[in-house]
């Protein structure tokens, strides 16, 4: 079988193929692939990667401005403020070395307040970045020791002189690769929505203004209190604002679905019948287990936490439930961990970029 690019409506470079289905150099040989170019509706491991339903798994932290009740406490000007933001980076370090044990991926939403403190923090004491991770900074560091496990983020609240893009600067001034990611933003009520203007390069507020900031996905799409979360599983590029759950395939934007943004330490730490705080994983693993979940669409979720209250207890909590819940369902194959940006390339390359816009809710 081999086919030309110019003839195949879905033909694809054959790294982008293995980049998303995990095959590297060395696991397969070129030699026993049909052609440099392929048709994904053809080629043999995609069709073993559509031979069933699979749910795309990825953990999410956000960390937020002063007004933040969880946050706050971090970001005080006296010793026990200090000693808080450094507790809260080991134990963001901890965290980070739990989930590697699992295999999960990590997106890890930083705003502006959190990535300030922690930068003046390292520069008044530089023996706590000396003592912990070889002088280099806490973002900087958890990237180069997890590499394509973790994603660090720009999250963000507007204010009158910080906008993403002045949180994106801040993440490429430590040297972290840009990632593209909208972590978090307003979807409802459409005339709350505030999504559109990330079709278009943003320019800063504050940083030079060679700082732009291009989006390649939005993720966490909200409203005012969570009163109406778009909590669909799957990947689609929103029409507009007041059409933000129907599909365009002529738009420049796509979204990954939270599949349910609830946080997962307060399903786990509750009553656990509490079903209302179940995890979007859990109701996509209630639907394949009864094969209502179709295989050739992409489904998306998402594990919630927050990283300014993350203590070790909860840390412990996490490794629990991802051991006897999680785990298990990755070695079956019903959940792949992948982060957004291989969330996209899967969309694309195993999914012909069909979109999915699974159990979105009705907002008034
Ligand atoms: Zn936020």
């Amino acid at each position: 079988m081999k086919t030309h690019l110019s003839r195949c409506g879905h033909a694809i470079p054959l790294f982008l193929l293995n980049f998303a289905l995990g095959v590297f150099p060395g696991q397969a040989r070129a030699s026993e692939l049909p052609s440099r170019y392929i048709r994904i509706t053809t080629h043999p491991l995609v069709k073993a990667i559509r031979s069933k339903p699979r749910i795309l798994l990825t953990v999410v932290t956000h960390n937020e401005q002063a007004s933040n009740v969880g946050c706050a406490p971090l970001y005080e000007s006296t010793r026990a403020g200090e000693a808080a933001l450094k507790a809260n980076r080991q134990n963001t370090i901890a965290f980070a070395e739990m989930l590697k044990t699992h295999g999960a991926k990590y997106q890890l939403q930083t705003d502006y307040t959190y990535f300030d403190a922690m930068q003046a923090l390292e520069a008044r004491y530089p023996s706590i970045a000396a003592s912990t991770t070889g002088g280099v900074s806490l973002f900087p560091y958890l990237e180069a020791t997890h590499e394509t496990g973790i994603s660090i983020d720009p999250h963000n609240h507007a204010t009158a002189s910080i906008n993403i893009a002045d949180v994106n600067d801040r993440l490429k001034s430590v040297g972290l690769p840009e990632s593209g990611v909208v972590g978090g933003f307003l979807a409802y009520p459409a005339a709350r929505a505030d999504w559109a203007q990330y079709g278009t390069p943003v320019a800063p507020l504050t940083a030079p203004a060679t700082s732009t900031f291009q989006a390649k996905v939005l993720w966490g799409g909200a409203s005012p209190n969570h009163t109406c979360d778009p909590n669909a599983s799957g990947v689609w590029k929103p029409k507009d604002e007041a059409n933000f759950q129907t599909h365009d395939s002529t738009a420049h934007l796509p979204v990954i679905g939270t599949g349910r943004n609830v946080k997962v330490l307060d399903y786990l730490d509750a009553d656990p019948s509490d079903i209302d705080n179940r995890p979007g994983v859990e109701k996509l693993l209630a639907a394949l287990d009864t094969g209502s979940l179709d295989p050739n669409l992409i489904y998306t979720a998402a594990l919630f936490l927050d990283q300014c209250t993350l203590t070790s207890t909860e840390i412990g909590t996490l490794d629990t439930y991802l051991t006897s819940t999680i785990d298990p369902r990755v070695a079956a194959g019903d959940i792949v961990w992948a982060g957004f940006s291989e969330i996209l390339k899967r969309w694309s390359v195993v999914y012909a970029e069909v979109p999915n816009i699974y159990d979105p809710v009705a907002c008034p």
